[in-house]
């Protein structure tokens, strides 16, 4: 057991994780405990020498006013990535994957989510374009980023490209990390992110499936696109049989309930729920941003991008990010958009926290996924109808029949 010392670093409602404070005590004070799922930082007052360092890293406490170098922005970028493989491989457009190649064709190293083994999610470091396809596609559970910074720091003190991709509190830490101070060779590279869930209740969803299968399972793709991109509601898990063929378990509609829960924004760590790094709140640091580009089906003549394979909604903060983007315009196709259509994604706005979250949090420790979807957020129909009608008729076909609706209802 521990001592912890109290009120010194920031409350657990508001510290979202970065682990910058952990990173920089020399000392090893910093620990972790956890709560419902996520860690948390606490100070060992038998290892603490009081050099404050935990306190002056933290970027919730010391928030910074951003330089954005884009301000009075007109536009942003809908991307896609031409390597058709990529695209499909992500969960958007690709960008990040064009982003990364062009990092590693320098001679940098690339920092992004991945699963390890036992399906925690960690941020790792990636040299080769091969070890991209693990770092490719959102995972929506909070990623670890312990260690992390200290080697990105290590990694640039000896002159090489870095390019992060995280959550913009993730980039918010390792920028407070790196004392806030422009560094030519880094790229921080933003999702637009509305929460995330934490690792326990995931673990548990993927137990239920193992137990109930009886399978090991070693991969997950939230957003598949095997029926379309905006089937935001399929979900592939992913195991092998005993002579290492593998077998997609397919998760859609009723049966998908973490991709239900996370939708309608359960379970999301509580700093989610205030997050202070939004756009809103001039709180995102990264030199480029990526989001999925959902709107833009409603101005683009039909079919026209293929739609359904994915396509990223894209803004750069800085000039080096603008730069970096320009330097992979060979790798993507890219059409200028109002800046108006990224700023439109509600991933921009806080996450509203459902009146029953808690008591639903504590209900999955007892009950099962399904159990508790049932009893808190049952699939409605609202839901169902849109998703049924682009499995039926296609993603393209249902953006024309929107469309056609849209525009009889408009006369
Ligand atoms: C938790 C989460 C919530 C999101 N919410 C929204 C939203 O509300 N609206 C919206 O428009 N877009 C959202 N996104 C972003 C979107 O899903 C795509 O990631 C983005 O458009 C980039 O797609 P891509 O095809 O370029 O790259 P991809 O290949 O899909 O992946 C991009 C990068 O995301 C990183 N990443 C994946 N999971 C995590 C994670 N858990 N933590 C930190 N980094 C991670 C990977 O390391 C990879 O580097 C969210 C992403 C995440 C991870």
């Amino acid at each position: 057991m521990i001592q912890e010392i109290d009120n010194k670093l920031c409350p657990q409602s508001v510290c979202t994780g970065c682990f910058a404070c952990k990173q920089v005590c020399a000392k090893g004070a910093v620990h972790l405990k956890e709560d419902k799922g996520f860690s948390y930082p606490v100070i060992d007052a038998s290892l603490c020498v009081d050099c404050g360092l935990c306190t002056k890293v933290c970027p919730v406490l010391n928030p910074r006013v951003t330089v954005d170098e884009h301000k009075g922005r007109t536009l942003s970028y809908a991307i896609w990535n031409n390597n058709l493989k990529e695209r499909m491989n992500s969960s958007s457009g690709g960008t990040f994957s064009a982003l990364a190649d062009k990092a590693i064709k320098e001679g940098g190293i690339v920092y992004g989510a991945a699963w390890n083994e036992a399906m925690q999610l960690r941020h790792i470091g990636v040299e080769d374009p091969h070890s991209l396809e693990a770092l490719r596609r959102s995972k929506y559970v909070q990623s670890n980023t312990d260690g992390v910074f200290k080697n990105a720091k290590l990694q640039l003190k000896s002159g090489r490209v870095v390019l992060f991709c995280g959550t913009p509190c993730q980039i918010a830490g390792l920028l407070s990390f790196l004392g806030n101070k422009d560094n030519p060779n880094l790229i921080t590279v933003g999702v637009v992110c509305h929460g995330v869930p934490s690792q326990r209740s995931f673990d548990k969803y993927i137990h239920e499936i193992e137990e109930e299968k009886s399978v090991k399972i070693f991969d997950c793709n939230f957003r598949s696109k095997k029926r379309g991109w905006r089937t935001g509601l399929n979900l592939i898990l992913y195991t092998k049989t005993a002579d290492n063929k593998v077998i997609a378990i397919d998760k859609l509609l009723s049966d998908n309930v973490y991709m239900n829960a996370f939708l309608k924004q359960f379970f999301l760590r509580e700093s989610c729920y205030n997050c202070p790094f939004k756009e809103e709140n001039n709180g995102y640091y990264a030199d480029i941003m990526l989001s999925d580009a959902w709107s833009l089906w409603e101005a683009l003549p039909w079919g026209q991008v293929d739609f359904g394979k994915g396509v990223s909604s894209v803004i750069a903060n800085t000039e080096k990010g603008y730069k970096f983007l320009k330097s992979c315009f060979e790798e993507i196709t890219v059409i200028e958009r109002p800046y108006a259509e990224y700023a439109s994604n509600s991933g921009l706005r806080k996450a509203h926290k459902p009146s029953n979250n808690d008591t639903a949090f504590e209900y999955l420790k007892t009950h099962s996924w399904l159990e508790t979807q049932s009893k808190f957020f049952p699939l409605t129909l609202r839901q169902k109808i849109p998703l049924v009608t682009r499995l039926i008729i296609g993603e393209n076909y249902s953006i024309l029949f929107k469309k056609i609706i849209k525009q009889i209802f408009r006369r």
